[in-house]
């Protein structure tokens, strides 16, 4: 456990900021950690998500926003290439269909060129319909950014940690920071159930919960605001409604509801942004469903309430400066990351980078590892195999040929590879695979999966949680089942 090791930096959140900043600490040598409170890593504001890697047009030049997020967008190609995991340029375009609107779009044009965002192009709509055709009639400009991209968010912070794990980097799921202290011996980071971990170095990556944290180092830090956003999914038979990321022109409070491709395929709708006074409500609304679905359907009229398969919510930390804010406490040792709300997935790899600065301007020495591996193994992802491949596949593991997620068309092989690289959960299985993702959302793979995850973990399944302690799936009801032999569950 943590007690026994006296760790060079503790990184406190394993949202895609901190498996970011843990990764890019394992490049280094010196012993790292990462706390995370949930029962996998990527489970906070990253899994719930657009998944857009934006362009940079959006924020003020000169703020941190815009130029981590520019950085954080170039850096993507490599990142996600050495991680395997699903990036596509697909592009944005951010639409205008009054004068008011028109103006607008040009001002954000000229923002883009101060930012940097590399060739971007002003069309009228008929040029942007020809590359979209599913466009509204109305729109009369738009401003194209094919630099923009779409990324799956989850599997990029599991794949961080999963990297920094191999090289030498310990992540600690379950793990609720309750308390910090400093000493002589350098900071004591307390779990809730009173674990506790010693570290030089303290990064507190903990997103919609950084202020709190910030405060337990004794720094008087900004409330952030829980600023809400629903999304949902349209069934994958929609796949490609359009190619671009489709923007409106921005609200003072958000960017917008958009139409948006991920990278798993599917078309995404939304978010909207309702300030909470509270952290924990990532409810779903008609009233969220109603707004996002006669906003979306102005941009691209095909979208229909029918098509929606599943829906989700998440919480941005809502930065009260309108910008990221890096704050220090004990001299620099501790660096508190605050108000990482959207760009933060694109800036993620910048934020890290700019994160390594802070600490080795605040003393901790950096000598680069000779035998750093950057490099995750490859993930096999069936559906995308042509039959020769599959076959190929199969022949070297049966596991390959069979079919759990019939939606979503993944295998026994893909589970059990996602649990031996982390998932412990049927959630975690769920947003590695997309076992438990398609029409049925689960339906039908749910039992297999939980018995899949009780073989390879060597518990009973009466263990098996959805998303950790407390969701368990299996009632001791289930017990006289399971003892009667055979389940198919
Ligand atoms: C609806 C929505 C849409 C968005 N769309 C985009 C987009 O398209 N593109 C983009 O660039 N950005 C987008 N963002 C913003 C982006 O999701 C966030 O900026 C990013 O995920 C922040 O990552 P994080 O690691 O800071 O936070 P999180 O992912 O929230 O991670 C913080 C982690 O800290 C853990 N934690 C908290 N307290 C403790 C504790 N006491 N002890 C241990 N662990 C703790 C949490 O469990 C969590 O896992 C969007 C955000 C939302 C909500």
């Amino acid at each position: 456990m943590g007690a026994a090791t006296h760790y060079d930096v503790i990184v406190i959140g394993g949202g895609v900021v901190g498996t970011a900043v843990l990764r890019t600490l394992s490049r280094y040598q010196l012993k790292a950690a990462l706390l995370e409170k949930a029962a996998e890593v990527g489970w906070g504001a990253t899994k719930a998500n657009s998944g857009i890697v934006h362009a940079g047009f959006h924020n003020k030049p000169g703020s941190w926003m815009a130029r981590l997020c520019v950085a954080g967008n170039r850096m993507y190609d490599q990142l996600c290439e050495e991680l395997d995991v699903p990036f596509i340029r697909n592009g944005v375009m951010m639409v205008a269909r009054t004068p008011e609107e028109e103006k607008i779009l040009r001002d954000f044009y000229q923002q883009g060129l101060e930012n940097g965002v590399p060739d971007m192009e002003l069309l009228d709509g008929d040029a942007a319909r020809r590359l979209e055709p599913n466009l509204s009639e109305e729109i009369t400009l738009v401003l194209r950014a094919p630099s923009g991209g779409i990324v799956a968010p989850f599997e990029l912070a599991a794949a961080l940690a999963e990297n920094a794990a191999a090289n030498g980097a310990d992540v600690y799921t379950e793990v609720e920071v309750a308390a910090i202290s400093h000493g002589d011996d350098g900071f004591i980071v307390t779990s809730k159930d009173g674990g506790t971990w010693k570290g030089t170095y303290v990064v507190n990556a903990a997103g919609l919960f950084a202020d709190d944290l910030a405060r337990m180092c004794g720094l008087d830090a900004p409330s952030l605001i829980p600023r809400k956003g629903e999304e949902y999914i349209l069934d994958q038979r929609l796949g490609d409604l359009v190619k671009h990321t489709i923007f409106p022109v921005p609200t003072p409070k958000s960017k917008g509801i958009l139409v948006i491709p991920t990278a798993e395929g599917n078309i995404m709708i939304g978010p909207t942004a309702l300030e909470l006074p509270y952290k924990d409500d990532a409810a779903t609304t008609a009233a969220g469903l109603n707004e996002i679905l006669s906003f979306t359907q102005g941009l691209v009229p095909k979208i229909s309430r029918r098509d929606i398969i599943a829906s989700f919510a998440g919480i941005r930390a809502g930065s009260p400066a309108g910008d990221f804010i890096f704050e220090t406490s004990h001299t620099g040792k501790a660096v508190h990351l605050l108000g990482i709300e959207s760009p933060g997935l694109t800036a993620a790899p910048a934020i890290a980078e700019h994160v390594l600065q802070m600490l080795r301007e605040a003393g901790l020495p950096l000598e680069e590892k000779p035998d750093f591996n950057p490099r995750r193994p490859e993930v096999i992802r069936f559906k995308q195999l042509s039959d020769g491949e599959k076959e190929a596949v199969i022949k070297e593991n049966p596991l390959y040929a069979h079919v759990v997620c019939r939606c979503e068309t993944i295998t026994e092989g893909e589970i059990v590879d996602a649990i031996r690289r982390g998932a412990r959960t049927v959630d975690g299985v769920k947003f590695r695979t997309r076992a438990g993702m398609g029409r049925c959302q689960g339906g039908f793979c749910t039992p297999y999966v939980v018995r899949i995850l009780a073989r390879e973990l060597g518990v009973s399944p009466l263990e098996i949680t959805k998303r950790g302690k407390g969701s368990e799936l299996l009632t001791a009801d289930a017990k006289l089942y399971l003892k009667g032999g055979e389940t198919d569950a």
